[in-house]
């Protein structure tokens, strides 16, 4: 039995077809930590999916209003990538579950791990990149309504930048003291985000994070795992979080169709561990979503994502 809880629904099912997101990833990661025996079925707990009013504290209103009714533009359904349905969409409500329940849980434990989520491509008001609704911010902003957080910091290793998160969490101009210039305005920012990324991958436009690490092509390994270390220091030293929302990409393998950095299985197994190492070191909850995954083997991908438990079991410590 794992001393955390895993999240997990046989509807995380994204019903896309024939597509290089591998929409039967979430259930061959399940399986594949039941039969190896990474985890039992007690480990796991079933989200619901996440209400319009969750929704609505991060996505608007006329946005959720053309998801539920399908009527967004052919431009805006052409700006998913992934072919809109009800399904899809019920999908999506559920993965923000996923993660509002994951978030909770890891208050009490420490971490947990929705075996799903990460769709940082979503803005406010349009999704894209295979990203209809951003599960993550929802999961955030209700922990805040909810007061069980004031505060949090998402560290996203997808390999591609995390552009919907970047923005929905971009620091708001406050006006500064009322006696003092209005050059004197002061950014207040509740959620930090870094993001590690391959400069030279989507999307082109990249909105500033709190944090951007610009990564070359085909860095490796070690120079990423230096690169992680730094950002995370570098971003625990400007704020202090009382979550850790953990975005755990597999596509910066070296095998992946659609990333171009090129670590091994084995250094984001390293990577994984390592924000954990640090997360328990400082006493910050951490909550991990899955993000990315596009290898040319699916196999590649599901180990990649169980290796994200193995680590967390590893440092977390198994019962
Ligand atoms: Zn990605």
């Amino acid at each position: 039995m794992l001393p955390f809880k895993l999240v997990y629904s046989d509807d995380y099912f994204l019903p896309i077809g024939s597509h290089v997101f591998p929409a039967e990833k979430y259930k061959r990661v399940h399986d594949r930590l039941l039969t190896t025996n990474i985890a039992a079925a007690s480990d796991f707990l079933s989200p619901r999916p996440a209400s319009d009013d969750d929704v609505l504290l991060v996505h608007t209103p006329r946005y959720v209003e053309k998801l539920k009714t399908g009527t967004l533009s052919a431009m805006e359904e052409l700006q998913l990538e992934v072919p809109y349905s009800p399904e899809l969409v019920r999908a999506f409500w559920l993965a923000a579950g996923g993660s509002m329940l994951a978030a909770d849980y890891a208050l009490n434990d420490g971490v947990a791990i929705s075996i799903g989520g990460g769709f940082h491509h979503a803005f406010p008001d349009h999704g894209e990149g295979f990203c209809v609704i951003n599960d993550i911010a929802v999961a955030i902003r209700r922990m805040q309504r909810d007061e069980k957080i004031r505060n949090a910091m998402t560290l996203d290793c997808d390999v591609h930048q995390g552009n919907g998160t970047a923005v929905i969490f971009a620091p708001a101009s406050a006006p500064g003291n009322p006696g003092g210039m209005s050059r004197t305005r002061k950014e207040s920012i509740d959620v930090f985000t870094i993001s590690l990324h391959q400069e030279n991958n989507y999307p082109s436009f990249k909105p500033p994070s709190s944090l951007d690490m610009n990564l070359p092509d085909g860095l490796g390994d070690d120079e990423y795992l230096a690169c992680l270390g730094n950002a995370i220091s570098l971003g625990l030293s400007k704020f202090r979080p009382e979550l850790i929302c953990y975005v755990a990409g597999a596509d910066p393998y070296r095998e992946d169709q659609l990333g171009g950095l090129s670590l091994t299985i084995e250094g984001l197994k390293e990577r994984d561990a390592l924000v954990f190492r640090i997360a328990k070191a400082e006493n910050i909850p951490v909550m991990v979503t899955l993000a990315g995954g596009y290898a040319q083997e699916l196999e590649d991908t599901v180990t990649i994502h169980c290796n994200t438990v193995v680590a967390a079991k590893e440092v977390f410590g198994a019962k």
